[in-house]
């Protein structure tokens, strides 16, 4: 039988990770985790609660609660990806809101939140047979991961990307607000103390500003077959 590798994607946001993380689990029969996803629903948990808006985050009674925060992922075969479930509650559409993006670095920058995420996403992994992506996975959730990407792209095209993706749902967004939050959310996401966005020191580079969908994932299938026959 053919081994299962860890497969982690890292990257600023926007950059097509997702897609590419998606693609391959389909090819090679392997679970997929979108991270983002887990940080979204507890922003969401916390902004239904009052517990972080615009200007305000209420850490302590945020993580009074984080006991009672669960989250599954189940998968959707018409979709072909598995949707985020908060609490039994398909929470899919309502974290991929503007409102959500610009609150999640604030909400993700809290340590207890990171090691609760971190110790259910290391939990997923322990079989192999996963692509996950997110910020921190080559770095802290799988640092010993058999394959680890590291994605970037201009900050306009990722900003182009989100903008054709919200309004193709119907979101009412303007361009420029979309911009400054891809660029916000890099800043804080890069910055923070406990587990920044950086790229791990074994992690392949993709600049994909200029590179389609097709070319990268033909790359990224040969990397991954490599590690396969190793
Ligand atoms: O991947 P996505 O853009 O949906 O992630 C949303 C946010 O969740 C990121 O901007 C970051 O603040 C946080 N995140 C994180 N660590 C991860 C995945 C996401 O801090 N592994």
């Amino acid at each position: 039988m053919k081994k299962k590798i860890v497969i982690a994607i890292d990257g600023f946001s926007s950059t097509g990770k997702s897609t590419i993380a998606k693609l391959l689990a389909k090819k090679y029969n392997y679970i997929y985790v979108d991270t983002g996803a887990m940080y979204r629903a507890v922003t969401l948990f916390a902004k239904n609660n009052g517990f972080v808006g615009k200007d305000f985050l209420q850490k302590n009674e945020l993580l009074s609660c984080l006991k009672s925060i669960s989250l599954s992922f189940k998968f959707n075969s018409d979709l072909g990806f598995a949707e985020m479930y908060l609490n039994g509650n398909n929470v899919e559409k309502e974290i991929r809101t503007l409102e959500v993006s610009q609150l999640v670095s604030k909400v993700a920058a809290i340590s207890e939140v990171r090691k609760k995420l971190v110790a259910e996403q290391q939990q997923m992994g322990q079989e192999g047979g996963i692509v996950m992506d997110g910020r921190d996975i080559g770095t802290v959730v799988f640092p010993d991961a058999d394959l680890k990407l590291f994605m970037t792209a201009s900050a306009d095209k990722r900003a182009t990307r989100r903008y054709k993706e919200l309004i193709d749902r119907g979101d009412k967004v303007n361009f420029d607000e979309i911009l400054f939050n891809v660029q916000e959310r890099d800043r804080i996401d890069s910055t923070r103390e406990d587990s920044p966005l950086i790229k791990a020191k074994d992690a392949i580079e993709f600049d994909n500003s200029d590179m389609g969908i097709k070319e990268q994932f033909e790359r990224i299938c040969s990397l991954v077959d490599s590690k396969l026959e190793d």
